[in-house]
């Protein structure tokens, strides 16, 4: 069952050939069998998905309508509800904090008759690159358990890659679904900001902050974004639009036009430039047409991204004080040490650091030379890709500089931030972008190429997407795991 996509295990299901007890049985074993070598799920929801399972059976049985995504095997990134169910958003604060509600996406999901397996690992508060920020453990990337999976949502990652589910969800802020999928050989999608709701998603930087799939095939996105792209009136940057159909062609709609900017990728290394020109070439061979941009600008997109991202967080941060959500320090004896040490015993390091910098960059002496700068260059980074969206239908970058790095290679924070540097410009321009794995390292590590489509443009970039999947076929699973 695993070997098969979302779509596939779902039609087995809807035509009666395996039951979603069966499915569910299946993927909780995997899991109980790879996840302490891995250690993607911090929670696993046994009897939760059991007696989803077996009510699902028992309306198949009936012949009532079942959903979209019916016994489909889900997992959901621990930054995001479930009603009565632990939310640690991979931190120590929120260890023992129960979720009154859940989420919307999480809510469409369970509507649709998916099967939430359990929570997965993540850098704390969803700050990283490379999962080694969670306060639990670390994840390991089934292709090579000495390299990193990505992060944030690197238990996602993982989970799917080694197949212990089919589908996860994934919040990207600057990244954090595009840049894992990729390093584990999978489809990461970031939707146009306010497609699918933030309601129930901890708030890491609210303007950039963006819920999207983990996939292992882009029609697998497609579907979980029929379900999760709807209108909800509980988060006030929800896009007031009916959900949309995603029909898929393997045809590039005549005309499509891709736009490169070559001159911002002079940095790649040989190996990632040769995959990337390869991937340009699948595109030319479908029939676009390929046009050189110039995006210099977003050499600036780090700098305004740790900014802003930094300057959000060190806001919605504040409300864990001590009192109201998760932990409160045994030590404190007053109020002031309530906050204080909550905070000191609750938060790692990461996670200090980006309130440091975020109230910094808001402080009053300094709010104009970084904060309102860089509200300014946000606004000419989006100018920049709306007249390339003039003459473009989307633009192509690789999702990052290499394939998966190695636990520990980066212990100098900023080294770390300058790896987001494809995958930033997205959140900040508030548009949607895709990663489709697109080959393999010399280490046999996957590769991802990224593509970026206009604001609201969701379905036009799927479709894209999809005529370059079904050319290339890159995608695999580790050998250890199939
Ligand atoms: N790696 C980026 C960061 O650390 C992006 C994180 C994210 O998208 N949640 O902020």
């Amino acid at each position: 069952m695993h070997r098969l996509s979302a779509i596939e295990i779902r039609d087995l299901f809807c035509k009666g050939e395996v039951s979603a007890v069966q499915i569910a049985e299946h993927f909780l074993n995997r899991i109980e069998a790879h996840n302490e070598e891995l250690g993607t799920f911090l929670s696993v929801l046994r009897p939760r998905v059991l007696r989803k399972a077996e009510s699902l059976d028992k309306r198949r049985s009936r012949k009532e309508p079942v959903g979209k995504l019916a016994g489909v095997p889900i997992a959901i990134k621990d930054n995001m509800h479930i009603a009565h169910e632990i939310t640690t958003c991979g931190s120590k604060f929120l260890s023992n904090y129960k979720a009154p509600f859940s989420a919307t996406a999480v809510h469409l999901l369970e509507e649709a008759d998916a099967l939430i397996l359990g929570k997965t690992n993540m850098d704390e508060f969803a700050m990283g690159s490379s999962n080694e920020n969670s306060a639990y453990w670390k994840v390991q990337n089934p292709w090579n358990h000495k390299c990193v999976p990505g992060g944030s949502s690197g238990g996602s990652a993982a989970a799917v890659a080694a197949r212990l589910s089919l589908i996860a969800t994934g919040s990207d802020t600057g990244g954090s679904i595009r840049q894992p999928a990729s390093f584990c050989g999978l489809v990461g999608y970031k939707p146009t900001y306010g497609r699918v709701s933030r309601f129930g998603l901890v708030a890491f930087a609210s303007s950039l902050d963006q819920i999207g799939p983990m996939t292992t095939t882009v029609a697998d996105a497609a579907l979980a974004m029929e379900v999760m792209g709807q209108h909800c009136p509980r988060d006030a940057t929800s896009l007031d639009l009916p959900p949309e159909a995603y029909p898929l062609s393997k045809e590039l709609a005549a005309g499509t036009v891709i736009g490169i900017p070559w001159s911002f990728l002079e940095n790649l290394t040989p190996e990632a430039r040769k995959n990337f020109d390869a991937a340009v070439q699948v595109m030319r061979d479908l029939g676009a047409k390929i046009v050189d941009i110039n995006l210099d600008l977003l050499k600036y997109s780090i700098a305004t991204y740790y900014i802003l991202a930094t300057a959000e967080a060190s806001t919605n941060l504040a409300r864990f004080d001590g009192i109201r959500f998760g932990m409160r320090s045994k030590e404190a004896k007053t109020l002031e040490e309530i906050y204080e040490l909550s905070r000191k015993e609750g938060f790692g390091c990461e996670v200090k650091r980006r309130i440091m910098l975020g109230t910094y960059v808001l402080s009053a002496g300094f709010q104009d030379a970084f904060y309102k700068k860089a509200q300014k260059v946000r606004t000419l980074i989006l100018d920049a890709f709306e007249s390339i969206f003039n003459h473009c239908d989307a633009v192509m970058t690789p999702v990052t500089t290499s394939g998966a790095f190695e636990h520990g290679a980066f212990q100098d924070p900023v080294q770390m931030y300058l790896q987001d540097i494809f995958t930033v410009p997205a959140n900040l321009a508030g548009i949607p972008g895709i990663s489709i794995p697109s080959g393999y390292d010399s280490r046999g590590m996957p590769l991802g190429v990224q593509i970026l489509g206009p604001q609201m443009c969701d379905v036009a970039l799927m479709q894209i997407s999809y005529a370059y999947e079904q050319a290339t076929k890159h995608a695999r699973i580790p050998g250890d795991y199939e």
